[in-house]
C-alpha cells in the first residue's frame, strides 16, 4: 500500500566514488521510496575529512544522476550541521549521560571492541578527549532487537557487546553514530535502506534515539555485495569502478542482484525505462538476506 509519509535517504560518505555495492544500496533505497510514493533524499556524510575528498561528493552525485537516481529536494552535507551535533552533545552532557575518555588506541584495541567504562569514574575534562555515551539500563534499554525488513530479528546486548560508545572523537570529529541519528531525525527519515555492514551499528542508533526521545525509523539492511572469492566489494579493497558509459546494464545487474527478476528484454533499455520498470515491480520481500555476487549480464 502506498505510504505518502515515506521519507527515505541515501547517505554516502565521500571516501571514494560509488562501486557496485554502494550503487545497489542507492538503487534499493530509491526504489523502496518511490514504490511507496515517498520522497528520497541524498545526504553526503562528509564529517571525517582525513578519510574523504570533496571531489568524490561531486562524482557520487553525477553517478546517481547517470543511473537515473534523481533525489528530492536539496542535497544535504553533514559538514554544514556541526553546530547541531554539538548542541545535541551538550544536551547529553548536561544530563550527565556522557564522559570524557583518555584511553589510547592500544588500550582500546586490547579491549577487543567492548569498552569497559574505565574512564567513567575519572571525571576528566572534555578538551582533547573522546566523549562517550553511557550505556546503562537505567537510561534506556540496552538489550535491543531490530526487526529488520530484510535481515529479520537482529539482537544486540549493547552493554556486553559494545559498551559506552564514542560520540565525539579525541580529534574533535563527531561520530557517524551521533551525526546520522541526529540527521535522520531532523530530516524526518521514516525508512532506512542501507548495507548490512551497518547492521551492527543500528542498536547504537536505537539506543541514542531513545536517549534523545526520537522516534525510530524502519530498517532494511541489504546483504553485502561480494566478489567471486567472497570478499566484500568496498572502496578499501578497490572494487571496480562503475562504468559511466553503461548505466543501464549496471542497473539491470543491480536488479538481478536484488532478485527483482528483471526481464532480459530490459537489458540495454534506456535508463528511464529500467527505472520505471524497477519502480513498478519493486518488492523488498524478494531481496535476499545472504551475501551476493554480481551476476553476469550476458548469460
Ligand atoms: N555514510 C555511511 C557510509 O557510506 C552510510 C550511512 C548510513 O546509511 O547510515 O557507509
Ligand atoms: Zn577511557
Amino acid at each position: 500500500m502506498p505510504n505518502r509519509d515515506y521519507v527515505g535517504r541515501f547517505a554516502p560518505s565521500p571516501s571514494g566514488p560509488l562501486h557496485f555495492g554502494s550503487l545497489v544500496c542507492a538503487l534499493a533505497s530509491f526504489l523502496d521510496a518511490k514504490r511507496n510514493g515517498g520522497v528520497w533524499r541524498v545526504r553526503i556524510e562528509d564529517i571525517d575529512p582525513p578519510r574523504e575528498d570533496p571531489k568524490h561528493s561531486a562524482t557520487i552525485l553525477a553517478q546517481l544522476v547517470n543511473h537515473g537516481l534523481q533525489w528530492d529536494g536539496e542535497v544535504v552535507y553533514q559538514s554544514q550541521f556541526l553546530k547541531d551535533y554539538q548542541r545535541v552533545l551538550d544536551r547529553l552532557q548536561t544530563r550527565q549521560l556522557t564522559y570524557a575518555c583518555q584511553c589510547n588506541r592500544k588500550r582500546i584495541t586490547q579491549l577487543g571492541g567492548v569498552y569497559d567504562g574505565h574512564c567513567d569514574a575519572l571525571d576528566l575534562a572534555d578538551a582533547d578527549r573522546a566523549i562517550r555515551l553511557r550505556v546503562r539500563q537505567a537510561i534506556a534499554p540496552c538489550t535491543i532487537t531490530i526487526d529488520d525488513q530484510v535481515m529479520g530479528h537482529h539482537y544486540q546486548d549493547l552493554l556486553r557487546e559494545v559498551g559506552d560508545f564514542v560520540l565525539r572523537r579525541r580529534d574533535g570529529l563527531y561520530s557517524y553514530q551521533l551525526a546520522s541519528v541526529i540527521d535522520d531525525h531532523r530530516q524526518g527519515i521514516t525508512h532506512i535502506v542501507r548495507g548490512s555492514d551497518l547492521l551492527s551499528s543500528t542498536p547504537r542508533h536505537r539506543y541514542l534515539q531513545q536517549c534523545l526521545g526520537y522516534s525510530a525509523p524502519d530498517y532494511a539492511h541489504l546483504p553485502l555485495a561480494v566478489d567471486l572469492h567472497g570478499n566484500k566489494l568496498s572502496k578499501q579493497n578497490h572494487a571496480a569502478p562503475l562504468n559511466h558509459a553503461a548505466p543501464s546494464k549496471t542497473l539491470w545487474q543491480a536488479l538481478a542482484w536484488l532478485q527483482q527478476d528483471p526481464p532480459k528484454a530490459l537489458l540495454g533499455a534506456p535508463v528511464e525505462a529500467v527505472i520505471a520498470w524497477a519502480t513498478a515491480h519493486w518488492s523488498l520481500g524478494r531481496v535476499p538476506n545472504v551475501p551476493q555476487q554480481p551476476s553476469p549480464t550476458d548469460t
